[in-house]
């Protein structure tokens, strides 16, 4: 679109719909990521200039497009980040646009706030308040009307008497400038590991393109290292991106965001209101914010001067976006510093498999943190055979586990005991026959809620109350509750330790971040002393009175067999570990199993975290598996199990030939049933250097299906089996 201006121009709309569609100019000169309106049947609509016209219909039956809106266009190289993922993911391109294009309302600027000012005219009764008003107003400032009265001390009808006689008249509000974060706010003192990682990424960005693996234990100063790179960013008149898994997108980043830049960062999450997001996205899009820390969705903020992407927590499934457009925002992360020319730094203390590989192979410059910042060491790790030494019966804490706990609060320290399970009990059983309580909707269990007692699901949020009797054989008071959940353990515990001040931190006990937040400053204030948390609680906080990390199921989510488990198994109790001993005091870490001989086990053990990496790479190596080769996942849905079935078989039948590619299924996935839909899932895996888009396309491209069944494409997918 560099040349003359086109006679037709391609625009994309926003939804999963079919187009772009072409639109006449007539006369005007669109470029690629203009924001216009355009009619589309009798409505006008927003859509994004993305080409010139395709000219699949002549000119003569096109409509002209609309006027740009007031906003500045997308880069075209934002565009092209856009086309690039629709291509990876198989997604329609509009559909990836749409994740752009969530709040339409940005793109018209703002009614101005209408303020007063003085007009140099005396009204004919000048009384003392009004001289005390015109007094005020007499520095030729705007003023909304309520300050004035404010200032003045005056009433409101006192500033109405003066405009209706004409010493005051109305007039737009300046709009408040944004704060800008400070880049010589506050710097840290870095240490020499921590200055030298952060002059690698600042060396960086002044060549363009390159990504690190930040690679540093829990509390080296990994955040500390990589606000350098922010402020050096800001030095250069670049603007920064900070992709958080919403979980750590707490009070706690943002005021150390604060106490770095003199000013919080611009937030960006499901829960920023949508009149501020609004309001945030034109300043972004016009370039005023300069940083903006967010969820995986601040990655489709149209920042157009992106010098710097950090990705925290790399490793956090949070980043995968599993339906609509089914995207690992890491993965994309990378691809938009790519493009854009900026530097990528994906930063953890668990690397995944794929970037410790990337890291291996020089993809990824890896940049190491060994130590934690100041007196403070790795917390010392040992296990509780459960087989050996189990708990009472009845009860979760084994004797070891509870004399560490104990041991702590004699020392006037906080304990955390860790189980990734909400509620009371994962599962109620009849005592008589056998029956187990499950979801009509799904295939899993409904899991108990004593507190609020009601039986959930924790994949659709069926629920209903504890039956009195069982729902299959019919016995009074026989349905009980098997194995334990957050709730369970605190029930334990008061027990146990009646004197101690115990709080649970799962999502469903705190209605919110203001909870959470609540429950985070407790902790922090030394209000707690035994706080009972799922994985809610195991990234990112530093209390630095906590020195006894109690694990009470380590094996949880590690049966199933799918090496992903493995490898997320660690990664989060080793994270749980991390909030043991952050301060001067060690910290002790307690992991309860009944496989003590288990990898993660013995990696945890030994800390020998990069073995532990390493075996895990080399046990994929020979399969194939991702990041060796590459991976696809077909997901079958519908309603009627039949429906489903035959669809998968037909789509297993067609797939291409090629004898690079495996296709692997029909089979059912782990929640074969999901809010009422049956699933089923075809697994497709190639070569490294196999385009299995292109395979992919093909694909379903030659298969029609039946319109009751839904296929979904999900590249790159989580779960391996
Ligand atoms: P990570 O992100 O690697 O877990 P943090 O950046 O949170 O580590 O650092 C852990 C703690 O150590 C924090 O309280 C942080 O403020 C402190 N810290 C780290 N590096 C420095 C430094 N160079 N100067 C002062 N404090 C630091
Ligand atoms: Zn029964
Ligand atoms: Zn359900």
């Amino acid at each position: 679109m560099e040349q003359a201006p086109a006679e037709t121009i391609s625009v994309l709309l926003p939804g999963a719909g079919p187009g772009p569609f072409d639109y006449l100019a007539a006369g005007k000169d669109y470029r690629r990521g203009d924001i216009i309106e355009v009619p589309l049947g009798p409505r006008r609509v927003a859509g994004v200039v993305w080409g010139r016209g395709e000219g699949q219909v002549p000119p003569e039956k096109l409509k002209a497009a609309g006027a740009a809106f007031d906003v500045p266009g997308f880069p075209p190289v934002f565009c092209d980040f856009i086309d690039w993922i629709s291509d990876y993911t198989l997604s329609p391109k509009g559909a990836v646009l749409a994740m752009a294009m969530r709040f339409p309302d940005a793109f018209v600027a703002e009614a101005a706030r209408m303020g007063l000012v003085a007009t140099g005219t005396q009204p004919e009764r000048l009384n003392k308040q009004r001289a005390r008003v015109l007094e005020i107003a007499g520095d030729g400032l705007v003023r909304a009307g309520a300050e004035l009265a404010e200032l003045a001390g005056v009433t409101s009808s006192v500033i109405k008497g003066l405009v209706a006689a004409g010493a005051l008249a109305p007039q737009a509000l300046p709009r408040r400038p944004l704060p800008q974060p400070d880049p010589e706010f506050a710097p840290a003192q870095l240490s020499p590991h921590q200055a030298e990682a952060a002059q690698a990424i600042c060396q960086a960005m002044t060549r363009g393109y390159a990504a690190f693996l930040l690679d540093g234990v829990t509390g080296s100063g990994k955040t500390e290292t990589y606000f350098e790179a922010v402020a050096d960013a800001l030095r250069r008149g670049k603007q920064a991106l900070i992709l958080l898994p919403e979980i750590a997108l707490t009070a706690q980043f943002t005021s150390r965001f604060a106490q770095r830049f003199g000013v919080e960062p611009v937030a960006w999450h499901s829960d920023v209101p949508r009149a501020q997001r609004v309001r945030l996205w034109r300043a972004i899009a016009s370039g005023e914010v300069r940083v903006v820390a967010g969820a995986r969705s601040a990655l489709f903020l149209p920042m157009r001067e992106l010098g710097l992407i950090i990705i925290d927590e790399e490793h956090d499934a949070a980043f995968k976006q599993e339906d609509g457009v089914i995207y690992n925002a890491r993965d994309m992360a990378v691809v938009r510093a790519h493009l854009e020319g900026a530097v990528a730094v994906l930063a953890s203390a668990t690397p995944s498999i794929e970037t410790h590989v990337n890291a291996e192979s020089g993809r990824y410059t890896r940049l190491v943190l060994p130590h934690r910042h100041g007196a403070a060491v790795m917390p010392k790790v040992s296990l509780v055979d459960l087989t050996k030494t189990p708990a009472a019966s009845g009860q979760f804490v084994s004797p070891p586990l509870r004399a560490a706990v104990d041991a702590a609060f004699a020392r006037g320290d906080q304990a955390l005991l860790f189980l990734n399970r909400r509620g009371f009990a994962p599962l109620n059983i009849c005592q008589t026959c056998g029956h187990r309580i499950g979801c009509k909707q799904c295939s899993s269990w409904l899991v108990e809620h004593r507190y609020r007692g009601r039986l959930v699901c924790h994949h659709c949020g069926y629920e209903e109350p504890k039956p009195p009797a069982c729902p299959a054989c019919g016995s009074q008071g026989s349905i009980v509750a098997s194995g334990p959940g957050v709730e369970r353990i605190a029930e334990e515990c008061r027990q146990h330790f009646p004197d101690v001040r115990i709080e649970i931190a799962s999502s469903d006990m705190m209605h919110g971040p203001m909870a959470m937040q609540a429950a985070i400053s407790a902790m922090e204030r030394g209000d707690i002393d035994l706080l009972i948390g799922t994985q809610i609680i195991a990234k990112g906080h530093h209390f630095p009175n906590l020195t006894l990390v109690g694990v009470i199921d380590a094996d949880l989510g590690l049966s199933g067999g799918d090496p992903r488990a493995r490898e997320r198994t660690f990664q989060l109790l080793h994270q749980v570990a991390g909030r043991a001993g952050r301060a001067e005091r060690p910290g002790e870490v307690i992991l309860q199993t009944r496989n003590p001989r288990d990898p993660v086990m013995q990696a945890l053990v030994s800390g020998d975290r990069n073995r532990f990496l390493k075996q895990e790479a080399a046990e994929r190596e020979p399969h194939h598996l991702p990041p060796f080769g590459r991976m696809a996942a077909l997901m079958v849905s519908g309603a009627i199990e039949s429906d489903v079935e035959e669809a998968a078989r037909t789509l297993a039948a067609q797939a291409p030939q090629d004898n690079r590619v495996r296709v692997l299924g029909p089979a059912p996935p782990l929640m074969a049933r999901l809010r009422g839909m049956t699933r089923l899932r075809l697994i497709a895996t190639a070569p490294r250097n196999f385009r299995l888009q292109a395979f992919l396309r093909a694909w379903l491209a030659g298969v029609s299906l039946s319109r009751k069944v839904r296929v979904s494409v999900d590249v790159d997918p989580q779960h391996f089996i």
